[in-house]
């Protein structure tokens, strides 16, 4: 399906409910779960960002009580520090932290998404529920026009990416491939999974990003 534009993707994105999985688990924590005394969102999650991104950092999906709290890809959560903080070191944010909807984030040419809009349980999804929300990530990739890298954060990220993109490719940290005038790039995820046990560092993940940044550039 086309869209005129990103506005347009969300309000269908919104009330998106091909996961019924999904649509529980999220909707269930925002109302019976919460970690945090606020309101969730418990929503499918848009993205978030420049419409003339020429970088889409691509995630898993929203943690359920990160993103699917705040209703913003990577605000509210460890991950999002090291997203949001990466890119701040980059000049290409104008806060070193997204804390909520409201609290002023501007990218300079980088846009934000996760393979899957909808928080999962234990952080795992189906490989159904990937296919399903990559309709949703071909619609954002034909809507940034400006778009060069794809940094796919993590197998899922990579496998969703390379879906939509038409090509056959497994994961790799900073692999490379170039499809159709777009380069996709792998990174380990920057989760505490990964940045809490050394296999992604502050420096590394860095140099992830000055890298992704220059192929976009
Ligand atoms: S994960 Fe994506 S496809 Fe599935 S219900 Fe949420 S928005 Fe829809």
């Amino acid at each position: 399906m086309k869209y005129a534009d990103i506005s347009e993707l969300n309000r269908v994105l919104l009330a998106c409910n091909l996961c019924p999985r999904l649509r529980k688990f999220s909707e269930d924590v925002a109302l019976n779960g919460r970690k945090f005394n606020q309101e969730y969102w418990g929503k499918p999650v848009p993205g978030f960002g420049d419409p003339r991104a020429k970088m889409m950092i691509v995630g898993l999906a929203p943690a359920a009580h990160g993103g699917n709290r705040t209703g913003r890809p990577f605000t509210g959560d460890e991950t999002g520090k090291w997203v949001i903080g990466g890119l701040y070191e980059l000049g290409l944010s104008n806060l070193r932290e997204g804390v909520s909807r409201d609290d002023g984030l501007v990218l300079r040419g980088v846009f934000l998404t996760n393979a899957v809009s909808c928080a999962p349980p234990k952080n795992v999804v189906k490989t159904q529920e990937i296919l399903n929300c990559s309709t949703h990530l071909r619609a954002t990739i034909e809507l940034l026009k400006d778009l060069k890298v794809i940094l796919a954060l993590g197998t899922v990220a990579f496998k969703s990416a390379s879906l939509v993109l038409g090509v056959k490719e497994t994961f790799g940290h900073l692999k490379v491939r170039f499809v159709n005038g777009i380069y996709l790039v792998g990174s380990y995820h920057p989760s505490p999974l990964n940045t809490r046990t050394g296999r992604l560092s502050w420096e590394e993940w860095l140099r992830v990003l000055r890298y992704a940044w220059k192929l976009a550039s």
